[in-house]
């Protein structure tokens, strides 16, 4: 296979990237200078964490694993200089470990900017973020590669510690990242979600009566609910959210009563000082 024959969409291999790119077989960035080529590789199966996305712009983080990142360093620098270096950039999604899904050329269209991050070994760092756009998007990634991964992430969420789920909620942006797929959704923090879950204590919010069954993990059933919308801009934060029973879910949905807001706000509050 070669470069140009590549369609957005496609899936490729570890080693097919090395055979169509010739370049090194690890890493979020590859550099390759025989196909004057770097690959960004954007792996959602590495962290509980997302590269973020604004609609169709991609903030991606820089190279450097632990500590304050360089812009000076390596393939940061390649993709920070690369309106000028003529070098192409590719970019590939992950969602199932060793499957690379081709994106598309991408292009950085702003500055790269500074932002706090936490590090592999749990430090809050500065990083360098880079806004990429996909040249011409072809094909969208598919709403259900994405609810794998949130399925898979709520898994590793539920057994963080109450010490750490609280951190990595103050480390975490209050501002939901959502981009273009099939439809539009909106991700939200599961830290937030399972601390809105810990908090309701098996009952519901709203009522105050016992979630009305079990799942199969043996989890009340309940169900997180934004107090105001993310849709209308409510923050993904954990005084915007409200574990209910289906029920009330549905009711907060379908009557939207702003005397039921005011006593969600209320009792998310209480409990918080509990
Ligand atoms: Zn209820
Ligand atoms: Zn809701």
């Amino acid at each position: 296979m070669e470069i140009n024959n590549l369609k957005q969409g496609f899936i490729l291999t570890n080693s097919d990237l090395y055979e169509v790119f010739k370049c090194g077989n690890s890493g979020g960035m590859r550099k390759s200078n025989s196909t004057n080529s770097l690959l960004i590789i954007s792996d959602h199966t590495k962290s509980l964490y997302d590269d973020r996305w604004e609609e169709d712009t991609l903030y991606y983080t820089g190279m450097g694993k632990a500590g304050g990142q360089s812009l000076k360093f390596m393939q940061n620098k390649t993709l920070d200089e690369s309106n000028e270096n003529g070098v192409n950039i590719y970019l590939f999604e992950v969602f199932n470990t060793g499957e690379y899904i081709f994106r598309g050329e991408v292009k950085l269209v702003d500055k790269p900017f500074q932002e706090e991050q936490i590090d592999v070994e749990d430090n809050l760092r500065k990083v360098w973020i880079f806004p990429l756009k996909i040249k011409n998007v072809e094909k969208d990634i598919q709403l259900k590669d994405l609810e794998n991964i949130i399925e898979k992430r709520e898994n590793k969420i539920r057994k963080l510690s109450d010490e750490q789920l609280i951190k990595n909620i103050a480390n975490s942006r209050k501002v939901s990242s959502k981009r273009n797929v099939e439809t539009t959704t909106y991700e939200r923090n599961q830290h937030v979600v399972e601390y809105a879950k810990r908090r309701a204590k098996g009952k519901c919010e709203l009522c105050e009566e016992e979630a009305p069954f079990l799942t199969k993990d043996k989890q009340p059933y309940l169900e997180v609910h934004h107090i105001q919308w993310l849709s209308n801009d409510g923050e993904d934060s954990i005084t915007n959210v409200a574990a209910l029973c289906p029920n009330c879910h549905r009711k907060m949905h379908a009557l939207d009563l702003e005397i039921y807001k005011s006593k969600l706000n209320e009792k998310v509050k209480g409990d918080l000082n509990d």
